[in-house]
């Protein structure tokens, strides 16, 4: 029997307005687990209007310690709920219950991170050139904020956003993905316990269907995004009509660049950990793994040989090490993206087929594929697959590493590596992305900035720089001189 879970706006659970719910499936037994509610526009406008009303009427007036100490609150209930957040993402999408373990850890130490900034949030004074004068600067939340996640790690998604929008005093509308809601939902029960006042922090499901509801309510002040380039031109083109300013975090291509100096055996951890970690559904998957040419089949032979030993399963066994892909849609794109990747000249060196095999029969398993010889040029080197599939491709020099990578009209992470401490910084300064990892990869910390570049969005997430997207600054000047003054020039 599938758990019916309910939304929350205004600190009330509700089934919304209408009679649609929308099914959960497990992707490892293609089993619907859970229901969720097709919100409908009048719950959507109902839970902005309550977020606004909330933020004029209570929120506004908490100061910042009260709000560290109920972000610190909510750091604790994620930490103690973190094995049944886990477990529920990992039924919900299929990642494996080492790596969503990890990330409610992640998740706490996001908003424990930002309960620390909450009452640090300060303007300053401005010395003018006129000495009668006095000016100030306040730090002011923006209002309501709508958050809109993406189904591949809903709550460290959600905590990228959340922490700092709580921290710089906003309130909130959740939307997570209709693939993957469930965490989202049980995540919501921990607001109130956390001593939030009912209203800050709302929740809403549903599919893109009311995604214009969303995005285009009057009292909207800040949107934050994670997911496709589809959604983030939509989502764009509707906060353009009301100018409300939008972070997107979107897709990836990000090269992860090996040269003949490195540490062999970690680079391939690494290439490993880049893309096939998490099923390689992860915006910063490393798929283009870049080889030097003089070290390029050593590299290959041993990836194939670490890929050949990665472990299938039930991804809730701590064992596993690769799950399924999280929906029958994931499953057919990546078939057919592996598929023109061959019809296009790429060399299939491994896998690229449904994975089979005893614990695998119902699960949307891929399995582990390389693809060698990929030219830049084709489709596969060029687009996100978002699923376990590595493309292995040849650089000459340092110059031509550059060249490939930057080649992309992605630009959210690289990895680079090398034992050359110069080339090492060299490299980080010339590719384009928001973040260049050396020597490491898929590696994070909550105070380390997180965004990208070119098509992978605007906008950074993670460290204090996320309080300035969830602010305002607001200048004040005062004439202290009482003099009079000539009402046709500048004052100076
Ligand atoms: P998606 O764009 O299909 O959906 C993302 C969210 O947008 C969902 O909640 C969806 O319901 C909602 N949505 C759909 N239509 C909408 C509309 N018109 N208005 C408002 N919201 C709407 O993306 P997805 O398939 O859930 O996620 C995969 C993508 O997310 C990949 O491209 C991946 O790279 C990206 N991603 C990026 C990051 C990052 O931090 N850069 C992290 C994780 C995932």
């Amino acid at each position: 029997m599938a758990a019916e879970y309910q939304m929350l706006i205004g600190g009330e659970w509700t089934g919304g307005s209408g009679s649609e719910r929308l099914d959960s499936v497990n992707p490892y037994t293609q089993e619907v687990w859970a229901t969720l509610p097709q919100a409908g526009d009048a719950d959507v406008a109902r839970a902005i209007e309550i977020a606004h009303d909330t933020y004029v009427s209570v929120w506004r007036g908490v100061n910042g310690r009260d709000r560290a100490l109920m972000l610190n609150r909510l750091a604790d209930l994620v930490e103690q709920n973190g094995p049944d957040l886990a477990r529920i993402d990992t039924t919900d999408n299929g990642k494996v219950i080492r790596e969503t373990g990890s990330q409610m850890k992640f998740a706490a130490r996001n908003y424990r991170y930002f309960a620390g900034l909450a009452d640090k949030l300060q303007g300053n004074t401005i010395p003018l050139d006129n000495g009668e004068m006095l000016d100030y600067t306040i730090v002011e939340p923006l209002g309501v904020a709508v958050l809109i996640t993406a189904w591949n790690s809903p709550l460290p998604l959600l905590a990228n956003k959340l922490a700092p929008a709580l921290a710089a005093g906003n309130t909130v509308v959740i939307k997570p993905s209709e693939h993957a809601s469930i965490s989202t939902l049980a995540f919501g029960r921990l607001i109130a316990e956390a001593g939030f006042p009912d209203g800050v922090v709302n929740i809403v499901t549903g599919d893109g269907r009311i995604g214009p509801a969303l995005t285009t309510h009057k009292r909207v002040k800040k949107i934050s995004f994670t997911g496709g380039l589809p959604t983030a031109r939509r989502i764009l083109e509707a906060a353009a009509r009301r100018l409300v300013p939008v972070t997107t975090e979107l897709g990836g291509k990000s090269p992860n660049i090996i040269f003949e100096d490195a540490d062999l055996k970690a680079a391939v951890n690494g290439a490993v950990a880049g893309i096939f970690g998490a099923s390689g559904q992860t915006c910063i998957a490393g798929s283009r793994l870049l080889v030097q040419s003089s070290i390029y089949d050593e590299v290959c032979d041993r990836v194939l040989e670490k890929v050949r030993g990665i472990r299938l399963g039930n991804p809730l066994d701590p064992a596993t090490e690769m799950g399924p892909v999280a929906n029958r849609a994931q499953f057919d794109r990546i078939l057919s993206l592996i598929a023109q990747a061959e019809n296009e000249g790429a060399k299939l060196a491994l896998g690229g087929r449904q994975a089979t095999g005893p614990g695998l029969e119902r699960g949307f398993f891929i399995e582990p594929t390389v693809l060698k010889d990929v030219e830049p040029s084709l489709t596969i080197a060029r687009d996100e697959v978002f699923g376990p599939v590595l493309c292995i491709l040849r650089f000459e020099d340092e110059a031509d590493a550059v060249r490939i990578a930057n080649d992309s009209d992605y630009g959210l992470a690289a990895g680079v590596w090398t034992n050359d401490v110069r080339r090492a910084h060299r490299m980080a300064r010339e590719i384009e992305a928001g973040l260049v990892w050396v020597n490491t990869y898929r590696a994070s910390y909550v105070g380390a900035p997180f965004g990208g570049t070119k098509l992978s969005g605007h906008g950074r997430e993670r460290s204090w720089h996320t309080l300035m997207e969830y602010t305002q600054v607001k200048n004040v000047m005062l004439d202290l001189s009482g003099e009079d003054r000539d009402p046709f020039a500048m004052k100076l």
